[in-house]
């Protein structure tokens, strides 16, 4: 748990934005628990992971929007440029129509039913 300076220190790294998209965030809004009112909400993200003995402190935190970091989720290099690259490839799929893009699209929908079911759950 951080204490409102250090995440306010947090916060101005990045003028208050998203370290991986760029989206403003709102200060008040780290730790937002609205899961259906998500802009500007934020959480701190570890530069190094606490699982390659990245520290939990302030200089080893990034703020990020609750969507990129729920996204990123533990992925690290190769796993998180391979989730991009995918991402990228299905993006073209779907922008030209084909078979495979709209079968992406049917399963990005389902992705997000389940993950909407999960929330209610859990609150
Ligand atoms: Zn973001």
């Amino acid at each position: 748990m951080f204490t409102k300076n250090k995440i306010k220190e947090i916060f101005s790294k990045t003028k208050g934005h998203c370290h991986f998209c760029g989206d403003p965030l709102i200060l008040e809004r780290y730790g937002w628990k609205d899961l259906d009112d998500l802009d500007g909400a934020w959480e701190t993200d570890h530069i190094i992971q606490k699982g390659k003995g990245g520290r939990k402190e302030a200089e080893n935190c990034l703020p990020a929007c609750l969507r990129c970091n729920r996204l990123r989720w533990h992925r690290k290099g190769n796993d998180l440029r391979d989730l991009i690259l995918l991402g990228l490839i299905a993006k073209d799929e779907i922008k030209k129509g084909s078979y495979i893009g709209k079968e992406v699209l049917k399963l990005k929908d389902k992705r997000i039913e389940v993950n909407k079911k999960r929330r209610r759950n859990i609150s």
